[in-house]
């Protein structure tokens, strides 16, 4: 892993940035880059099935190396985010299981930031419109505890910057999925595409 925290230090700080996709980094780091020297950081062992994790983490190192930031990207295939989630309830999308799925990606995020003696790190997941950035920047902030490493709080889809981030992606031609990342994220988006394709299912009618 290249740690460059500590060799980043000029007249910026320097900021680990999780990076949850390529597209929601891209608005991110174009801001963050005007006050930071930033190091992206690809970790997100929640994404199913691997070869989505895989495409993902490509597109990121892509884009990171569009816009001239290093990258770290870890996609180990072992690391245990469904044990570590295991009997705890599913509810919808941005309700207390996203919490602890938040909470694993930024304790990793906070760690490696630690070692490489990085100034801060921030998280790419405020830009969603679908996440509650107080949940968000609660856990950066809770994981940051007794560390040297600070966590940067900020809602990143103020100032239409969930907008910026689509033309953005546009722009650089990047994949777009069409779900959060987890196995269950996929089963909705699954049983939203069926409930398009037949109105009368249940639940169609929430939709009108
Ligand atoms: S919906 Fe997204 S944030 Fe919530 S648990 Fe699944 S992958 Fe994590």
């Amino acid at each position: 892993m290249n740690l460059r925290g500590d060799q980043k230090k000029g007249s910026r700080p320097s900021l680990l940035l999780h990076v949850c996709c390529a597209p929601c980094a891209t608005h991110v780091i174009e801001l963050l880059k005007e006050q930071f020297a930033v190091t992206a950081f690809f970790y997100n062992p929640n994404i199913y099935p691997f070869k989505e994790r895989l495409h993902r983490a490509r597109e990121a190192n892509d884009l990171c190396q569009k816009l001239g930031v290093e990258i770290i990207t870890d996609v180990e295939k072992s690391h245990d985010w469904s044990r570590r989630m295991k009997g705890r309830r599913r509810d919808r999308e941005g309700g207390s299981y996203c919490t602890v799925c938040f909470r694993i990606r930024l304790a990793q995020a906070a760690a490696v930031a630690e070692q490489g003696k990085f100034d801060y790190f921030a998280s790419t997941l405020s830009v969603s419109p679908h996440k509650e950035v107080q949940i968000i920047n609660r856990v950066g902030n809770k994981v940051a505890r007794g560390l040297r490493t600070r966590f940067y709080s900020a809602d990143f889809k103020k100032q239409n910057g969930f907008k910026k981030s689509c033309q953005l992606s546009q722009k650089y031609g990047l994949y777009r999925q069409d779900y959060c990342g987890c196995v269950y994220s996929l089963r909705e988006r699954d049983e939203r595409k069926a409930r398009a394709s037949n109105p009368c299912k249940t639940g169609a009618r929430d939709e009108k």
